[in-house]
């Protein structure tokens, strides 16, 4: 048995922003699974900004894609076929091998998730990587106390947007900064948030910051860098504490840019800064999915996806998370469940 697989390769390795012509859609027959793998058909796909670091030739805390190979990233799926035993057709599992319509995967390499504790793609947004990447850099990595003040960039976005209402359900005072007013209205009306900076009409960042934290702000949760941070360091209290999380102003940047210019600011204030990879914190895992689950089923935690249909549309979906396309997070959907 032989299936028609269609998956996504980088094509070429992009300079600045990507561009369709950096992707190839391919078309290929896949083998039937061997002792200990799964044939999976991909529901979901997720795109992420830190693939656009993969992209590039160079070391890091992951391998660079290679050209004339596939993608790969977070997916959901459904086991078609099992050749491993802990696996049955019909499981619906997450696995790591997003960009293509069906995949044959080690078992070793999927996660069963349970479809009555929330809908598959769930598993891409608030309870996988981007609610975890939240949890961990907001309450191990910074650890905002109650009645703080909580800045966080990109705070529309699928790790921001939980990061925010993290921060409230800890009683923190939370400001976001996003690039649209309707974004805006999101993360202030929905999400809870107590004041928002729109970055692209705010003028001087440092000083629209000031504005929305007249008391300063006591966490900085990153997800942009660049004067998003120079802005932070301004504002920052005394013993400030900032989460690194992301630097998405910089991704498509070949040269790095200057940067902040007030790092000075670390010793004046105090202030303790760390950058952090959530792949280094599985142990956390157990206690994150219990307490996300918790709260999504209690309504305290809301959740919006931005869906793009079709496999071919995938780089589409990713290029656009440059430009603020997304409210929440990206998904691209390749087939119903
Ligand atoms: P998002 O859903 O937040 O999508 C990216 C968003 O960033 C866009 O919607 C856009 O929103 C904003 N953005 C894009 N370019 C710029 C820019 N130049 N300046 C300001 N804002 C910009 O993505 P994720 O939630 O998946 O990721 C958020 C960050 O977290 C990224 O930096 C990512 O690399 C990082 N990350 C880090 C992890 C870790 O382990 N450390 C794990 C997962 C993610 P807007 O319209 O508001 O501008």
């Amino acid at each position: 048995m032989t299936i028609a697989a269609r998956e996504i390769h980088l094509k070429s390795r992009p300079a600045g922003l990507p561009g369709p012509d950096n992707f190839e859609l391919v078309e290929r027959s896949l083998p039937a699974p061997a002792n200990g793998q799964l044939l999976v058909r991909t529901l979901w796909m997720s795109v992420d900004p830190y693939m656009r670091g993969r992209m590039v030739d160079r070391p890091s805390y992951i391998a660079p894609f290679q050209v004339g190979q596939p993608l790969e990233g977070a997916a959901v799926g459904v086991v078609e076929k099992s050749a491993a035993p802990d696996f049955k057709p019909g499981d619906v599992v997450t696995h790591f091998s997003g960009w293509r319509d069906w995949a044959v995967i080690d078992a070793a390499t999927a996660t069963r998730i349970d479809p009555a504790a929330a809908a598959p793609q769930a598993w891409l947004g608030p309870l996988g990587v981007p609610g975890q990447t939240a949890h961990a850099g907001l309450l191990h990595i910074a650890g905002p106390k109650e009645g703080e003040t909580v800045f966080v960039s990109a705070a529309a976005g699928a790790v921001g947007s939980m990061a925010v209402q993290i921060a409230k359900i800890k009683g923190a005072r939370v400001i976001g900064s996003v690039g649209t007013e309707e974004k805006a209205r999101w993360v202030r009306d929905e999400l809870g948030a107590d004041a928002v900076v729109n970055y692209r009409t705010a003028g001087d960042l440092t000083k629209a910051l000031a504005k929305a934290a007249p008391e300063g702000i006591d966490v900085y949760f990153d997800n942009v860098g660049g004067d998003h941070l120079d802005a932070a360091l301004a504002v920052a209290n005394k013993f400030a504490r900032f989460a690194i999380c992301g630097m998405i102003a910089q991704y498509n940047d070949e040269v790095p840019p200057p940067g902040p210019r007030n790092m000075a600011a670390l010793i004046v204030k105090r202030i303790r800064m760390q950058g952090y990879i959530i792949l280094d914190h599985p142990d956390l895992t157990p206690e994150f999915t219990r307490e996300m689950l918790g709260w999504l089923g209690e309504g305290r935690i809301k959740s919006r996806d931005t869906v793009v249909e079709g496999l071919e549309n995938a780089p589409k979906a990713f290029i656009g998370l440059f430009s603020g396309d997304n409210t929440g997070k990206m998904l691209v959907k390749l087939a119903d469940g």
